[in-house]
């Protein structure tokens, strides 16, 4: 079961991590800090976060069920893509990027 809570601060923390991308983004000698912290691509921050595949998500660097006490550590936030989120799943940051596609796909 996943330790992760849904408070007012937590909602609270996110809309401020997503205002802050949003600002980094908006100028071009910051955007590279707002950008995908998986992928290195650009967010979408004129989309509604969690709401498009390349639209803003809130991801932890270590992960909540394994690091319930870093849910709400700002050092543990990284921007990411709703769809990298998703499909980074838990505990693979390790993971290089190009490693993504299994071996069937093509
Ligand atoms: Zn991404």
């Amino acid at each position: 079961m996943s330790k992760r809570t849904h408070t007012r601060e937590d909602q609270r923390q996110r809309t401020e991590f997503f205002d802050e991308g949003k600002r980094l983004d908006a100028n071009p000698e910051t955007r590279q800090l707002a950008g995908c912290w998986l992928c290195g691509l650009r967010i979408d921050y004129t989309q509604a976060p969690g709401t498009t595949t390349d639209s803003h998500t809130l991801d932890h660097y270590y992960p909540v069920d394994d690091y319930p006490e870093l849910q709400n550590d700002p050092d543990n936030f990284r921007h990411c893509h709703f769809d990298c989120n998703s499909s980074r799943g838990k505990g693979d940051a390790e993971r290089g990027l190009g490693e993504l596609m299994p071996a069937w796909w093509s």
